[in-house]
């Protein structure tokens, strides 16, 4: 539909609307038929009333390459708004995925998390993000009518945080019997390289997200956000969640951000601020690799603790933030590549945050990847382009095996077609993870505020469900959350950028 259709068509519900209020209002007596066409007209003037919303002015969403690309703009209220309301059946459809993971792995109810980000997170939210995540809720209720309410949101954008982290820790504390088998996650396979690692000697940053194919599938927006505050952005992202999240972002002063988690961490601050929120903030704020550490630090919680990797395209430096909860680390370099495949390198962050995590098993996800890495960018010292990256995104190289062989150690991760699954993530066996999406980008790109992604395996092989299921009945419970995951095509997105005609 085009604007003027879309705006005619509007003009008619509501003048049908009205016959339908002045039907109603004269009928006598009131039968349910009435009230059916009351409600009818009540839906049907929802929608209507919502797209004129001054909030939405300068919003937009197109669909490209299995992608969702949504520009966002204007102060946090409308930004929030404008996030719900032309997200609003993914949301709900990412929502329900989401929050069937965490209390089916936790064994608590919903109620709950809504517990948890009420009283511990929301407190602590600064007031910006707390009208982002209102709005967003405004703008689902204008579009759909949506229940969920800030309660829930707050929840939903912590998913990575409140069931891994904070909720082993409180079972810790209450020294809970027969607490579930709850591992921090271990997603990612990423790097980044400057200097004479790459063919143009500036950086190169590349990500792999690892997830539940059932969370994984839906990571599939592309946020183009133009702040009132802080800097342009452009990130990945999940519906309904404020951060990138998995993470891969750049923003408009030249920083490029990615990530991979620090497997088998242990630690949670219920007095700290939510890793979500520090984690935008830092996108949106930070100009430099000290500013983005500062910001990652003010608070920390603890939560969905990761390796993050950074560039700065003003300097050409690089840097890794391993940041632990009692510990962390900074690495920082102008000619050198950093990799990261969810494993801890400082012996500190080790000792106090991760210490079940054994560096010498050869064997684990984390490690032979970090041994595939090596091979890969000391093969292509020098050549490290993004073309190159979106090919080693998609590698199967098993080191452990010496062999090609998709599986849970391989760079682009199918831990579905492995028998051994990842004890330290408490995966089992052919558990419906891996790499679900792939980006990548480099400085002249950052510039121009432009990067890759491809949706799906990064490789480009599918992942069916039904066989899965079939296969596998001892999945069945995400059968109604889990689909097919086609790959889409490498596709560029950009600030800006308007859908193709
Ligand atoms: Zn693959």
């Amino acid at each position: 539909m085009n604007d003027s259709v879309r705006r005619a068509a509007a003009i008619l519900l509501l003048i049908l609307g009205g016959v339908a209020l002045w039907w109603a209002g004269n009928a006598a007596p009131a039968s349910a038929s009435a009230n059916d066409a009351m409600r009818a007209t009540i839906v049907a003037v929802r929608e209507p009333a919502a797209v004129n919303d001054p909030r939405l002015k300068g919003a937009s969403r197109f669909e490209e390459g299995g992608w969702i690309y949504v520009h966002l703009e204007g102060d946090p209220g409308a930004m929030g708004f404008q996030h719900g309301y032309l997200l609003a059946p993914e949301i709900a459809d990412g929502f329900a995925a989401v929050s069937a993971g965490m209390t089916h792995s936790t064994q608590r109810d919903w109620e709950f998390f809504r517990k948890a980000a009420h009283e511990m997170l929301w407190p602590k939210i600064d007031a910006e993000y707390q009208q982002e995540l209102q709005g967003i809720v405004e703008g689902l209720r204008a579009r759909s009518g949506s229940k969920l309410d800030v309660d829930d949101i707050v929840a939903f954008n912590a998913f990575e945080e409140l069931p891994d982290y904070y909720v082993p820790w409180l079972n810790k504390q209450l020294r809970a019997a027969n607490a579930p088998n709850l591992k921090s996650p271990g997603n990612c396979s990423a790097f980044v390289a400057t200097g004479s690692w790459t063919k143009d000697g500036q950086i190169v940053m590349a990500h792999n997200n690892w997830t539940s194919y059932r969370n994984g599938e839906r990571w599939r927006i592309v946020f183009d956000i133009a702040p009132k505050n802080g800097y342009r952005m452009l990130m990945d992202g999940f519906p309904g969640v404020i951060a990138s999240d998995d993470d891969f972002g750049i923003n408009s002063n030249g920083l490029m951000v990615t990530e991979t988690t620090i497997t088998q961490f242990e630690g949670w601050d219920p007095k700290g601020q939510a890793e979500f929120v520090r984690a935008r903030k830092a996108l949106q704020y930070a100009g430099s690799i000290d500013e983005y550490t500062k910001i990652m630090l003010d608070g920390n919680n603890g939560g969905y603790a990761n390796d993050w990797l950074l560039g700065d395209r003003k300097t050409g430096e690089i840097a890794q933030l391993e940041l632990g909860l009692k510990a962390y680390k900074l690495w920082r370099t102008k000619d050198g590549v950093l990799s990261g495949s969810n494993w801890a390198r400082d012996p500190q962050v080790l000792k106090v945050d991760a210490p079940e995590f054994d560096p010498a098993d050869k064997e684990s996800s984390p490690n032979a990847r970090r041994v595939r890495w090596d091979e890969l960018l000391k093969e292509n010292k020098g050549k490290i382009d993004v073309g190159l990256a979106e090919k080693m995104l998609g590698d199967h190289m098993d080191t452990a095996e010496k062999k090609e062989d998709a599986n849970e150690r391989t760079l682009c991760g199918h831990v579905d077609g492995s028998a051994r699954g990842v004890k330290e993530w408490a995966w089992d066996a052919h558990y419906p993870g891996g790499a679900v999406q792939g980006k990548a980008t480099d400085a002249t790109m950052t510039k121009e505020m432009r990067f890759v992604a491809r949706m799906g395996h990064p490789c480009g092989g599918d992942f069916l469900a039904k066989p899965f299921l079939a296969a596998h009945p001892e999945f069945a419970w995400e059968e109604p959350y889990l689909r097919d995951m086609k790959a889409g095509p490498w596709t560029e997105f950009q600030s800006g950028q308007a859908a193709k005609k």
